[in-house]
Parts: C-alpha cells; sequence; structure tokens
C-alpha cells in the first residue's frame, strides 16, 4: 500500500460518516499514447482540480498514484460524485496509426497509415461508506481491485450485487490501426526484435528490410 494511503487515513477527519471513494482514470495508458504525456498530465492537473472544488466544504482528497484518487465527503452525496465524472467525461476526434521508417543496405523509405477516430475520456469511481479510519487501507485495497470491472463515468457501490462486466466493454477509442507492412516490399510478415506500447521493431521475412514501428 502507498504511503500516501496510510497519509490521507492520518489527515483524514473522521468526526462523522461518510463515503470513501477511489477515482481512476479510464485507459490513462492508451490516452498517453495516443496525446502524449504532456496533455495527460495537464487532464490530471484538471482532474485534480475538479475533485478539490468539489469537496472543499464537505470532505478531503488525495492523489495518491500517476491517475488515482482517494475522495472522502461527509454524509452520502454520491450526486458529487457523479458531478465530478461527468464533467470530466469528454471525447475528440484524433487520428491514429502508425509511422514506419524501413531500412535495406542503401535504401530508405517511410511511411505513415492513420485513420480517424474518436477518443473517449472518462473515470471509474468506486465506492463504499467508511466509519472508522482503521478499515480505510484494506477497503483501499479492495477498491484496487474491483475498480477494472466498473463502467466509465458511473460511481460504483463496492461489493453492489449488480457488478457487471460493462466496465471491460468500454474503450477509450472506436478505431485502431495495427496492420502493419512493409513499406519497401509491402510484406506483412516480421521477425520481431522488441515491442513496446507505442513501438516495435523487427526485420520484415521477405525482404529484410529493418523496420522501425512507431505508433500514434
Ligand atoms: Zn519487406
Amino acid at each position: 500500500m502507498h504511503q500516501f494511503v496510510y497519509d490521507f487515513q492520518e489527515s483524514l477527519d473522521l468526526s462523522s460518516p461518510g463515503i470513501l471513494s477511489l477515482f481512476n482514470i479510464a485507459s490513462a495508458k492508451r490516452r498517453n499514447l495516443h496525446l502524449g504525456y504532456q496533455v495527460v498530465d495537464k487532464e490530471i492537473v484538471q482532474l485534480d482540480e475538479l475533485i478539490k472544488k468539489a469537496v472543499k466544504d464537505c470532505g478531503d482528497s488525495k492523489r495518491i498514484g500517476g491517475d488515482e484518487w482517494l475522495v472522502f465527503t461527509y454524509g452520502e452525496p454520491i450526486h458529487l460524485l457523479e458531478k465530478i465524472c461527468l464533467e470530466f467525461a469528454d471525447e475528440q476526434e484524433i487520428e491514429t496509426g502508425w509511422r514506419c521508417v524501413a531500412t535495406k543496405g542503401e535504401i530508405e523509405k517511410q511511411t505513415k497509415e492513420s485513420v480517424p477516430a474518436t477518443l473517449k475520456r472518462g473515470v471509474r469511481c468506486i465506492y463504499t461508506s467508511l466509519v472508522d479510519k482503521k478499515q480505510l487501507p484494506m477497503i483501499v485495497e479492495e477498491f484496487q481491485n474491483e475498480i477494472w470491472k466498473i463502467p466509465v463515468n458511473c460511481p460504483y457501490l463496492l461489493n453492489s450485487n449488480d457488478i457487471k462486466v460493462e466496465g471491460n466493454d468500454w474503450k477509450a477509442i472506436d478505431e485502431i490501426h495495427e496492420d502493419v507492412y512493409c513499406p519497401i516490399c509491402n510484406s506483412l510478415e516480421f521477425e520481431w526484435d522488441e515491442g513496446t506500447d507505442d513501438s516495435s521493431e523487427g526485420s520484415c521475412k521477405q525482404c529484410g528490410a529493418f523496420c522501425i514501428f512507431r505508433f500514434f
């Protein structure tokens, strides 16, 4: 458990019971890939401010991870959690695809392929009541195990019976362009050396060109 969770537990004034919730930006990694980390860093600041503003008179919040916040609100103001989700939700049109630089001996060829796509933004929010501060780390652990299964932009009560797998149906992007080909000979077959979320490199099985792909 991260030290920030214990710091939050320590600082929390639990003079009256309330709702503890965990917020997590959906598909943050994918947003990084398409928009770049500078844009996503700004969105993190934006959500941080939204959360602070929403709970400033009725609770407390703390960012406990890169794209994760703990929020406590006195009473049961679920509408506040809904408001944060709705205000952060957004979508935009982008171009997604790949660029490749292929080299074979003296030959170098570059290719780019892309398609228009809609990229959605959202948060997952899971909550439960909190009456005893001692329970906080244990609840946070449960939150972190469950939050991936819930729908996006809709606060969800921890362990509610109607939890579905809807969360897994949500896609940040409606279209991807991953069919790569060799810019020199158009072959689809590669011997891959290495790959990450946003790049792959390897040799074309047909002409032997060395190809470096960057996805965006
Ligand atoms: Zn080739």
